[in-house]
């Protein structure tokens, strides 16, 4: 049987249920975490990748959205191990924490409401696939920082991933890339996004509204730490995608995604380009506690 934490208690999967009238499902006014746990088959082990840096960022955003988690970031770790150690699984398993206006109020604001929270785990293999995505740029445009903020991972703004990524697949693409009202380069519809131009990695900076991806931070000190690439955050216009030597998604559920395909034109040779191969090695390792030096960003459960 399945656990899950639901309002300062662990139950039973089944038993963590809200009203229809609960206001973040009527109004998006909930705030997420997608966190991954790699099972290292050789060490008997399930480790959790950056664990605190991803209820560091929940507990920021969840101050935007006046949400009042009631634990610190130390105790969302030690509750995320627990309900892990409870469900005890040996495969790659996804976490999903989410802090939502619980509250059956009728009207969308963000005071005078209660928060709930909760966690659940399930297994997960690959979120998109890793050997090569088309991708094409979305009709839609991302949403934007003064209107529903990316950056905070909020449930709401997850419509427009929905309409972008929905477009894609009715296009034939297996992802969307989105632009910025400005039209330069954001992200994915749940990934940021890498060029390689000049054998350097670039990717929008953080203010092209997007998630700051853990990913993308990770693979940033990565890529420049191991593999002595440099690495620029910048706008970036639709045409230099085309023209890039290599393109790549990253994120939690997506891993290390090689782009070969953009709006029907190749990137680079049309195939998995050198350098995206060598960071996904890289990032595979390090997630596992492979890599001894990034062995601090794995949280062991058993
Ligand atoms: N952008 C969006 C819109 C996402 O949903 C995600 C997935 N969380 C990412 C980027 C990648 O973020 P991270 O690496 O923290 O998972």
């Amino acid at each position: 049987m399945q656990t899950a934490y639901f309002n300062t208690q662990f139950v039973p999967l089944a038993d963590a249920k809200v009203s229809i009238r609960t206001n973040a499902l009527q109004y998006g006014t909930a705030v997420f975490e997608g966190i991954r746990a790699y099972w290292n088959a050789t060490e008997q082990q399930l480790f959790v990748f950056r664990l605190p840096e991803h209820y560091e960022r929940m507990l920021g955003n969840c101050g935007v959205l006046k949400l009042k988690v009631g634990h610190d970031v130390k105790e969302l770790c030690a509750i995320t191990v627990d309900l892990l150690r409870q469900n005890q699984p040996k495969e790659d398993t996804y976490i999903r924490p989410i802090a939502y206006v619980s509250s059956e109020g009728l009207g969308p604001k963000l005071i005078g409401y209660d928060t709930g929270f909760a966690i659940y785990t399930i297994p997960l293999g690959d979120y998109i696939g890793t050997a090569g995505l088309k991708v094409g740029f979305s009709s839609w445009r991302r949403i934007s920082d003064n209107s529903i903020p990316a950056r905070c991972k909020l449930t709401g703004g997850y419509v427009n991933s929905a309409l972008a990524k929905t477009e894609a697949l009715e296009q034939g693409y297996d992802e969307a890339l989105f632009l910025t009202h400005d039209g330069y380069l954001s992200e994915g519809s749940a990934e940021n996004v890498f060029l390689v131009r000049d054998g350097a990695l670039v990717t929008p900076d953080l203010s092209q509204d997007i998630l700051e991806g853990i990913t993308r931070s990770s693979l940033i000190s990565l890529c420049r730490e191991e593999l002595g690439l440099r690495v620029t955050e910048r706008a970036i216009g639709r045409t230099e995608v085309y023209v890039a030597e290599e393109v790549f998604l990253c994120g939690t559920g997506a891993q290390v995604a090689p782009v070969v395909e953009v709006d029907r034109r190749p990137v680079g040779t049309g195939k998995v380009g050198p350098i995206t191969a060598r960071i996904q090695q890289l990032y595979l390792e390090a997630v596992k506690g492979k890599h001894p030096k990034y062995r601090h960003w794995c949280t062991p459960v058993y």
